[in-house]
């Protein structure tokens, strides 16, 4: 007849030792009863060098008399402090290296057994993949500012010569311009109007390269008036195109710096009454607390449009600086600056920017403040 308890025994034996985790049971003392084979794995010891030992063995100084004191505390006191309790320490191999792993210790209890049960993780791996990616986050920061830094002394001396050439422009057309057939001047003149382009571009990029090295004012904003007024700057261009700003629902109170929020909303808002060919444009701003993108820091807000949409392929590519989706001069013109700036910005305040559109009925433009572990600005 086979022993059922053998059985019961043989049966948990095989468990402990198919688990990932390390299992380790001590008596009320600490001195180790079963350690499973992932403790093997983990620790270097075999079972039976530690089988019989105190579990303090597997642990470094501060940690070995803290936990010494543990135990002698719970026997005087029958108070477990750390029972229940997950918590990150440090072990110690038999080789004497030390190695970060999440520990979480249960009580065992029943008539004649008392004792502890500890299941351990080893988290090198883990610990070491965040220090890479923190390192890799850090040299990414720091090549960032570099390059901002980079088209900062760029656009900056650009601008000399450039002014240069404007001026000597003008002064041929003054001095010589009847010398000059119309040809000629007809040239003078487009000299100047591509300098004043070229002088727009480059002040885009010296205002985009600033946006990445200031600081940024953050303190409590009320969305809501921030913008009613953008709204209000806007009324006259709004009016204008004939267009309607609804904001739908309250918007929320955020920690952010206002001028440079305002600043997204007013680029967001003036592209969607620009790219819109509705007889009615219209703009709706609101935030969603039940998005998966909204975090605790923030809401996520939206800016929807009923203007001409724009197709999925290029809803990257918009972002880029300089990047138009139409000629020059369509829709307005423009420089192709604003979005690479609200993004910028919106990664500043550690957020995400996205948009969402079928391509021809209207675009939504999403963003968050916040919560963005991965920023890199
Ligand atoms: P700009 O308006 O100066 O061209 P932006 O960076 O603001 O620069 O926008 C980049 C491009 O994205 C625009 O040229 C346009 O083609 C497209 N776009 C931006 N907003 C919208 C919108 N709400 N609806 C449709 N297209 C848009």
């Amino acid at each position: 007849m086979v022993d059922q308890s053998e059985i019961r025994e043989r049966h948990l034996s095989a468990i402990l030792d198919n688990t990932v985790e390390g299992i380790i049971t001590t008596d009320s003392n600490g001195i180790v009863e079963t350690y499973n084979l992932a403790c093997e794995k983990i620790f270097g010891y075999n079972s039976k060098d530690v089988i019989g030992e105190n579990v303090s063995m597997l642990m470094p100084d501060p940690q070995k008399r803290e936990h010494d004191s543990y135990i002698s505390n719970y026997i005087k006191t029958g108070h477990a402090k750390i029972i229940g309790i997950g918590r990150e320490v440090t072990g110690r191999r038999k080789d004497g290296t030390l190695f970060p792993m999440d520990l979480s210790i249960g009580e065992v209890q029943s008539e004649d057994v008392h004792g502890f049960v500890g299941v351990i993780r080893d988290i090198s791996e883990r610990r070491e993949a965040e220090r890479k990616l923190l390192e890799y986050t850090e040299k990414l920061k720091q090549s960032n500012q570099a390059l901002d830094e980079f088209v900062y002394i760029i656009s900056h001396d650009l601008k000399e010569p450039l002014r240069g050439v404007y001026s000597y422009s003008q002064f041929l057309q003054e001095d010589y311009s009847e010398v000059l057939d119309d040809v000629g001047n007809a040239r003078l003149d487009m000299l100047k109007k591509l300098s004043i382009r070229m002088e727009d571009l480059i002040d885009r990029l010296l205002y985009f390269s600033r946006l990445g090295r200031c600081d940024l004012a953050f303190k409590k904003t009320d969305m809501e008036s921030e913008v009613r007024s953008v709204a209000e700057m806007l009324a006259p261009f709004l009016e204008e195109k004939g267009a309607s700003l609804i904001v739908e629902g309250d918007l929320p109170e955020i920690v952010c710096d206002h001028a440079r929020v305002g600043e997204v909303f007013r680029n967001l808002i003036v592209n969607a009454v620009k790219y819109n060919d509705s007889e009615a444009p219209g703009v709706w701003i609101g935030c969603d607390y039940e998005d998966v993108r909204a975090c605790e820091d923030s809401p996520v807000f939206y800016v929807r449009d009923n203007g001409i949409g724009i197709p999925q392929k290029h809803q990257e590519a918009i972002f880029k600086m300089f990047k138009r989706l139409h000629g020059r001069d369509a829709y307005g013109g423009g420089a192709g600056a604003g979005l690479t700036i609200v993004q910028k910005i919106i990664e500043r305040h550690n957020g995400r920017v996205w948009v969402d559109s079928d391509g021809e009925t209207g675009s939504t433009f999403y963003f968050t403040l916040g919560g963005d572990d991965g920023f890199i600005g």
